[in-house]
């Protein structure tokens, strides 16, 4: 299958050897190399992508959460073309970051206020900020620390996945077992004091679709409340499973949400929120208010598409939709794994899901590192062969473009390989 992948792109692997001259690895996004070469995009209509070779693809990847509308929906592309009539760096506020902020605090339970940044990773950092100056404010003097979870990724420079170690994490942290709640607590106890905010992923995205058990996710709440550490939710992929994001569809409202991905309607996009009394810390009006800064916070392109995609095309009744097809979708699939006697299956939420190959029902850290490598590389070959553009590691997030016919083509190339690959699969 590896061998076959090399034949299929000589174009894309050119391309890739001439970014090697001057990118390490030819790569500036970790998260787009895979061996033995990432294919290089030419073009995106719809749910389709078409590679350097010709090839057509069905998105099934989604631009990892950022890609919910497909490729150059026309109500977005629409907004960005007036935005662009009336110029782009205007360094002063624009027409449409009201709107967008309004929108973000009208749907979203824990958000009074929120900020817009570049990227998650800069939203996760400017709440940690907040969280951290609120503390200290409320007297908190001891609370220098973060807790994070096993697994979790929060950016660039704030992921906790195993073997890896954290670049620049700008706080001392301290890493829980996710799904633990005993675990958890007993970290709570012995450093709680040292702890200023609990940041953490409702369902772990990058780490492999791990749903968040809601009684753990509760407990989070109430230890936290009692301790006075502010709770943070990463929702910078989850935003997307309820019109309210995963904390409407839990129930449980954190003190501050971090966002990110599709809300700046494919643009580049961040933004942190939550309680009122934390985030009026940044409003400049008040005295020692803490700084902000960042050239593109505000950027023109992002917020108008962001309005546009947002507001006008992600409506609730289009995420509610959306999730019930992706449920339905990752029910199929597994039923076809059941079906097969195959170690293998789906985990997720709505329209979020990451293939793994293992029997364990995935609750833990332990059940996703049971999986096996080299049935999801192969499964990665085959998904790419069969016209299918997945991510290495088996992650999807469905677009609103994907009609119930790409859909189909996404089943039964699944069913067939779980039927060629049966004997592999065990
Ligand atoms: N938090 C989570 C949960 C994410 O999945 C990601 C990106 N995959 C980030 C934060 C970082 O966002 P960005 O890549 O925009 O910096």
């Amino acid at each position: 299958a590896r061998q076959a992948y090399i034949d299929r792109n000589p174009k894309s692997f050119a391309r890739h050897q001439e970014a090697s001259q001057a990118m390490p690895g030819g790569n500036t996004r970790t998260t787009l190399h895979n061996a033995p070469f990432p294919l290089t995009v030419v073009r995106g209509e719809g749910c389709r992508l078409w590679d350097a070779d010709g090839h057509e693809y069905i998105d099934v990847l989604g631009e990892y959460t950022a890609g919910i509308y497909g490729h150059s929906h026309p109500v977005i592309r629409a907004a960005i073309d007036r935005a662009l009539d009336h110029g782009w760096n205007y360094a002063g506020r624009n027409a449409y970051e009201g709107e967008l902020a309004r929108l973000i605090v009208d749907r979203i339970p824990s958000i009074d206020l929120v900020r817009f940044t570049n990227s998650g990773t800069e939203g996760n950092v400017m709440a940690l900020a907040g969280a951290k100056v609120f503390a200290q404010r409320a007297g908190r003097a001891k609370a220098t620390k973060v807790m994070v979870f096993h697994g979790g990724y929060h950016g660039g420079v704030l992921y906790f996945v195993s073997g890896g170690s954290p670049v620049n994490m700008p706080y001392d942290y301290v890493v829980a077992p996710y799904n633990d709640i005993e675990g958890t607590r007993a970290l709570l106890a012995k450093h709680g004091e040292e702890i200023f905010a609990v940041l953490v992923e409702p369902m772990q995205g990058s780490h492999g679709c791990l749903p968040g058990d809601p009684d753990f996710l509760r407990a989070l709440r109430d230890e936290t409340r009692a301790r006075g550490i502010t709770l943070i939710f990463d929702e910078v992929m989850t935003s997307r499973l309820s019109p309210g994001g995963l904390q409407a569809r839990l129930g449980i409202v954190p003190d501050m949400t971090t966002l990110g991905k599709y809300i700046g309607g494919g643009m580049s996009f961040g933004a942190f929120g939550g309680r009122r009394e934390i985030m009026e810390l940044f409003d400049p009006t008040k005295p020692d208010s803490l700084p902000h800064a960042g050239t593109f916070n505000n950027n023109v392109l992002t917020m108008a598409a962001g309005v546009a995609g947002y507001g006008e095309v992600y409506t609730p009744d289009v995420a509610d939709a959306l999730n019930a097809r992706g449920d339905r979708i990752r029910d199929r699939l597994n039923a076809i794994c059941a079906k097969n006697d195959v170690a293998f299956q789906f985990s997720g939420i709505g329209s979020m899901m990451t293939a793994h190959a293992t029997t364990r029902p995935i609750r833990t850290a332990a059940d996703i590192a049971s999986s096996n490598q080299d049935a999801k590389e192969l499964f990665f070959f085959d998904m790419s062969a069969a016209g299918i553009w997945i991510a290495r590691r088996g992650f999807a997030a469905l677009n609103i473009m994907i009609g119930e016919a790409e859909a189909d083509r996404f089943v039964s190339a699944v069913e067939e390989f779980v039927t060629a690959r049966k004997a592999l699969l065990q």
